[in-house]
């Protein structure tokens, strides 16, 4: 049945010299009966064993199983070859020792893909005496008991071969004879190979002796000459039920209690941790603000459009990046979110005029109702253009029609009621001011009277957006003041006041008016534009945040004295006497100080005059060169422009504020420099800017549709509005704790990883009998590597659960806690259905790539050294 041709096998050592444990062995064995393979320690015996059981690899010949040589096979061939033919019996029984006598025979039987029935399994346990212990634990049963189960565990998958190897080394002689016994009894059906140098037993037992020495055959007392007689070959490849990899995975882990528990506590911890981490992914800022934001609750939402895309973690918008919002972003924005939006201008009002109401100026400012504090804090108003026949909800009156008709919301006519307003009967400069005391909305719309608004526009009030819905919130802000609102420490009313002055900024502080009114304000064309350049002298910088052209006949000094200009070349130009200052180090105003014993700021234009006209012909400033960052209509960072200085202005800017010693610009503070009206040109915009288009959003839906269209991160399109702005200072406030944490993560999933990896390949250590055995059965080692991954799967499990239970109850805390040290607004951290996903995909992984790293050493792992425990 089985036959060896030319076998022989020699084993590698890289230290010692080679071990010839085989040489050119050639047998036959027969269909059944018991070979004794005799000889003396270190003479091949179980060498020569091992190759016949598959659980080694012979190096030369042949060994050819019912007429197949095996000489092709695959390390699953080899598999299956154990599985369907073998049955061992070993020296140390090689039991699985977590698992009952039964379990043991079962396992055996169902990687063959059967279910043993009762009487089966009832009738091989008779047959070694094992009936009444069924039901004990292996470890807990005697040498002759375990080699009678491994006997039982052989025999129960039917094998052609039962090889055992010194079958009773570790037996007293009377429980040897007992197993003696019953191989011999085996052997009347199935060929029984055994290996021992008990030369007695074999006399006693064998039909056949086989005697080995320094790996050669040295006798046989019956070889075999004819054919032997060959069955049918085939392979059953061995499958390991899921359940026997569980419990085999969850048994092997519970052997080391201990370790699994330090091992799961620190999982565990390293899960929480990196849930934290994972709450604080902002990827879903756009949810954030969708949950902050209830349904029917209003909000007014603001769109700007900026250069470049935003994205918090590496640069927050800048009003200088802003871009003007064209017809066609108009139109792409409104088909892309369904919603009407209304273009709302912005004044540049510090330059062009003061841009609120001409209010009658309250006494005393502790007196006034909290509801209208946030009113005095309206310094310019954002001009929303409303198309003649809009049908805008809430309008009381009618929508503006000509450049003189305004339509205000309900906030500022209430405080127009309160505070009164002075007025004109015509919209004439010229005309006389009048006190006005309106009591009701209709007397501000339903009147003959003009509002100053832009220093020159006079405009009359034709509607009012009425908010009292949402302003009637606040009402019992009307009765308190101030005063009495500041000394008090109510939370709930501390945060309702910054809900009314976060609503009036952003709804109430806009006035309705017509394309008209905006092409008026465009068409009064100013000398100057904002801009944040430098400008360098002798090395010194200074930060000039206007830049100027001569409209008008202007008094410049020069060496010569005062000269009167209109018009600049296109290389030339003027600075400031502040500047002046500034770029000799302060030196110019404390001079005239120590000269003249008072202050400049306090020395008349004509003395001004003379002092800086000899300082200028005194220290060569007139005709030196100045350079300026800015470049055919841009500013540049990298090169500058050479201007030469053609004079100097008596500037309005005083000294006032660092006494004496302030100047231009370090502070940012506005300070004009004048240049060609060529050079200054580009840099000059409408008066009227486009930077923002609003609308009303009333439904869920509607605010995730913008969202949709324009995210909070990575948009160069900005949402503003009062929820998405907290989610938006958030997460800038929380930013540096999210990039801490980003790192925290991979430190932590490094270092999950790293402690799994660890507990599986202990695992791997201590199971690598087990892993012998159930080679040795037949079990692929892919059913080997599936055992470690259910056990590391199982390890992962309960930390994984544990912190999937703390760590909402934890975030909750955490979030309170932030919100407590006001450091941030909202709850920052949130942990949600995907972060749980997130979470098991991270232990996925981690448990995979644990395992894929032991696929390797398993597979390479030879039965028999695994069995041995090298
Ligand atoms: P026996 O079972 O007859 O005592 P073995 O078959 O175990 O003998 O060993 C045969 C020879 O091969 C011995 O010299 C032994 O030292 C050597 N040998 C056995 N296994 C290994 C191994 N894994 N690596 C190196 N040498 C081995
Ligand atoms: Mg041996």
């Amino acid at each position: 049945m089985i036959e060896l041709k030319h076998v022989s096998k020699t084993y590698k050592s890289k230290k010692a010299t080679n071990t010839i444990a085989l040489k050119d062995i050639s047998i036959k064995f027969p269909e059944k009966g018991m070979i004794f393979i005799l000889g003396k320690s270190g003479s091949g015996k179980s060498t020569l064993l091992n190759v016949i059981g598959g659980l080694d690899k012979y190096d030369n010949g042949e060994v050819i199983i019912n007429g197949k040589s095996t000489k092709e096979f695959k390390e699953t061939d080899w598999d299956a070859y154990r599985n369907t033919y073998i049955g061992f019996i070993f020296q140390e029984f090689n039991l699985i020792e977590d698992y009952s006598v039964e379990q043991n025979i079962n396992l055996a039987l169902e990687l063959q893909h059967k279910k043993g029935s009762d009487e089966e399994i009832e009738k091989i346990l008779n047959m070694v005496d094992l009936a009444e212990i069924s039901k004990r634990k292996t470890n807990e049963l005697s040498g002759g008991q375990k080699q009678r189960v491994a006997i039982a565990r052989a025999l129960i998958k039917n094998p052609e071969i039962v090889i055992a190897d010194e079958p009773t080394g570790n037996l007293d002689s009377s429980t040897g004879e007992q197993i003696w016994n019953i191989l011999k009894n085996i052997s009347k059906e199935k060929l029984v190979i055994v290996v021992s140098h008990d030369e007695e037993s074999a006399s006693k037992y064998a039909d056949r002796t086989i005697k080995l020495q320094d790996g050669t055959i040295v006798s046989d007392d019956n070889p075999i000459e004819n054919e032997i007689k060959t069955n049918q070959f085939c392979l059953k490849k061995a499958k390991l039920p899921f359940h026997h990899s569980l419990n085999l995975a969850i048994k092997s882990m519970l052997t080391k209690k201990a370790s699994l528990l330090l091992n799961s506590i620190i999982v565990a911890l390293c899960f929480v941790f990196f849930g934290i981490t994972l709450s604080t992914s902002w990827s879903n800022l756009n949810e954030r603000t969708l949950d902050l934001f209830e349904e029917n609750t209003k909000t007014s939402v603001s769109l700007s459009k900026y250069s470049h895309v935003i994205d918090y973690e590496k640069n927050f918008p800048d009003d200088s990046d802003l871009q003007i919002i064209d017809d066609s972003t108009l139109a792409e924005i409104e088909q892309n979110t369904g919603l009407n939006w209304y273009k709302e201008y912005t004044i540049d009002s510090l330059d062009l005029c003061e841009n609120t109401f001409d209010y009658i100026p309250l006494n005393n400012s502790n007196d006034i109702p909290v509801y209208y504090n946030p009113a005095t804090s309206i310094n310019s108003f954002k001009y929303v253009e409303l198309e003649e026949n809009n049908q805008i909800k809430n309008l009381i009156g009618s929508t503006p029609k000509s450049e003189n008709e305004i339509v205000i919301p309900s906030y500022i006519a209430d405080y127009m009621i309160y505070s009164g307003i002075n007025a004109k009967i015509s919209p004439n400069d010229n005309s006389e001011t009048i006190v006005f005391k309106p009591t009701n909305y209709n007397d501000l719309i339903n009147n003959d009277k003009y509002f100053k608004l832009c220093d020159s526009i006079y405009v009359k009030i034709v509607g009012i957006i009425d908010d009292s819905e949402e302003l009637s919130k606040y009402s019992n802000f009307k009765t308190e003041t101030y005063y009495d609102y500041q000394v008090k420490t109510d939370e709930n009313e501390l945060k309702k006041y910054n809900e009314l002055v976060e609503f009036v900024d952003r709804e109430e502080s806009k006035v309705y008016v017509c394309e008209k009114f905006i092409d008026k304000l465009n068409k009064e064309k100013v000398n100057f534009a904002r801009l944040s350049s430098k400008l360098l002298y002798n090395n010194e910088n200074a930060y000039p945040t206007r830049i100027a052209y001569i409209n008008k006949d202007t008094t410049i000094y020069t060496n010569n004295g005062a000269e009167t200009i209109n018009d600049l070349a296109e290389n030339e130009i003027i600075i400031t006497d502040d500047m002046l200052n500034a770029f000799c180090k302060y030196e110019y105003a404390s001079n005239y100080y120590s000269t003249f014993n008072i202050s400049y700021l306090d020395a008349s234009t004509d003395n001004k005059s003379q002092y800086l006209v000899s300082y200028l012909k005194n220290h060569n400033i007139i005709g030196s060169t100045i350079d300026l960052n800015v470049k055919d209509g841009k500013i540049v960072t990298d090169s500058y422009s050479s201007y030469i200085i053609k004079g100097v202005i008596i500037g309005e800017q005083s000294f006032e504020y660092t006494n004496g010693l302030y100047a231009v610009t370090d502070d940012g503070n506005s300070e004009t420099i004048y240049c060609s009206k060529n050079v200054v040109m580009p840099f000059i915009r409408n008066n009227a800017q486009l930077f923002n288009i609003s609308t009303r959003i009333s439904t869920k839906e509607d605010f995730s549709k913008v969202l949709e269209y324009c995210p909070i991160l990575n948009s160069n399109l900005i949402v503003t509005s009062y929820y998405s702005d907290k989610v938006a200072n958030a997460y800038a406030e929380a930013r540096g704790f999210g990039i801490i944490l980003k790192y925290a993560t991979i430190v932590f999933a490094i270092f999950s990883a790293m402690i799994l990896i660890d507990f599986v390949q202990k695992c791997v250590k201590s199971s690598k009998k087990k892993i012998g055995t159930l080679r040795a059965l037949g079990c692929s080692s892919i059913d080997v590597i599936k055992i470690f991954l259910y056990e590391s799967f199982s390890v992962m499990l309960l930390p994984l659960i544990i912190s999937i239970i703390v760590l909402p109850i934890l975030i909750r805390k955490l979030n309170l806690l932030m919100i407590n040290f006001r450091i941030v607004e909202i709850d920052m951290l949130s942990f949600g259905l995907f972060n749980v996903l997130q979470l098991l995909g991270f232990m996925i992984i981690i448990v995979l790539l644990s395992n894929i790293l032991l696929v390797g050493k398993t597979t390479k792992m030879k039965p028999i050294d695994a069995i041995l425990n090298k």
